[in-house]
């Protein structure tokens, strides 16, 4: 039997244990608070931000949302950030991607105080990861590493296939999978587009994490008998709903289901960590800027 692991059902367990401590920084007098920047009018990015924000409010934790016109300078962004770096109660910064093309987005994210950078993008906290000395695990592969987990899967001396290489996703997994710690201890392939036969490096892992942007380009004769599959990818295809569209994942669920032993589903999988994920970095970002403790 096929397991297929609740991003949902983890997702709400690991809120509610940030809602906890929340609530425990609130009775030391410190009220988490993160601080959204949009500055575009893309539809899928809007929507990212308000799923955020409602998060907050369910979380305990106090969103400040601004939205700035895709035409601004963007010194105006560098400034708004300046703003928020100063703001003793604002201790997470995300500003959402992708920034307009006139704002170089490299510059946006240095400029972001490493200790509010609850994205965990900042070069610091990066190279904070690659060195085994986390502060903040970026959102998606902290959330894959809490799936792995709480569906019981050992990645320890596992053979492990990340597909994509992106900074966000595909590079952070990796350097997770690979550190001396729990949750690492994989022997890890990153590919990607130059690839030469991504099927017989899929076929050869214990544990594939597919996030290429591709629509179910992993299929079931890629994988290994009993593998675990981790489905990162959200794509629109155009299918003939209300909408005019559905989401697939970067995997064929059918087909890949029939030969692995534990798989995420889409939607219901990875998306719900994302932002369960965030909610914890910007209260152990409270945390570590007010010195109270509350072992996260
Ligand atoms: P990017 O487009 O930044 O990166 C995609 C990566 O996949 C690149 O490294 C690219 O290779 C590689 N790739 C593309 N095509 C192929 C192929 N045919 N074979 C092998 N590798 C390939 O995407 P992101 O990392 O930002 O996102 C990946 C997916 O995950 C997207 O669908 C995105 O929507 C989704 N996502 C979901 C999140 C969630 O919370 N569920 C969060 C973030 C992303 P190369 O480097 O050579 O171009």
């Amino acid at each position: 039997m096929t397991t297929i692991i609740d991003g949902n059902e983890i997702a709400d367990r690991i809120r509610a244990d940030v809602s906890d401590c929340a609530a425990r920084l609130a009775d030391e007098g410190v009220t988490p608070g993160l601080a959204t920047v949009l500055m575009s009018d893309d539809g899928a990015s809007e929507t990212y931000v308000s799923m955020k924000q409602r998060a907050c409010e369910e979380t305990g934790i106090e969103g400040i949302h601004r939205v700035l016109d895709p035409d601004a300078s963007a010194e105006t962004l560098l400034q708004q950030i300046d703003d928020f770096n100063d703001d003793p109660s604002v201790h997470g910064i995300l500003v959402q991607m992708p920034v307009p093309d006139h704002v170089d987005s490299q510059v946006v994210l240095e400029r972001i105080d490493p200790m509010k950078d609850v994205d965990g993008f900042h070069p610091e906290n990066v190279g904070r990861v690659v060195t085994g000395d986390a502060r903040y695990k970026p959102c998606t592969p902290h959330g894959i590493q809490k799936l792995l987990e709480a569906a019981d899967v050992e990645t320890e001396g596992k053979d492990a296939v990340v597909v994509g290489r992106s900074n966000i996703v595909g590079k952070p997994m990796a350097n997770l999978l690979v550190q001396k710690a729990p949750g690492g201890n994989a022997t890890t392939t990153v590919c990607h587009s130059r690839t030469d036969d991504l099927a017989e490096k899929t076929r050869a892992a214990d544990v594939v994490i597919a996030a290429a942007g591709v629509p179910e380009m992993i299929t079931g004769d890629m994988l290994s008998e009993g593998c675990t599959v981790i489905d990162v990818g959200v794509n629109r295809v155009d299918a003939d709903t209300e909408k005019g569209y559905e989401l697939v994942g970067d995997v064929e669920f059918e087909s890949a289901s029939e030969k692995a032993d534990a798989i995420t589903p889409v939607p219901g999988g990875v998306g719900p960590m994302t932002i369960a994920m965030l909610m914890y970095n910007t209260v152990k970002a409270a945390s570590l800027q007010s010195g109270v403790d509350v072992d996260l």
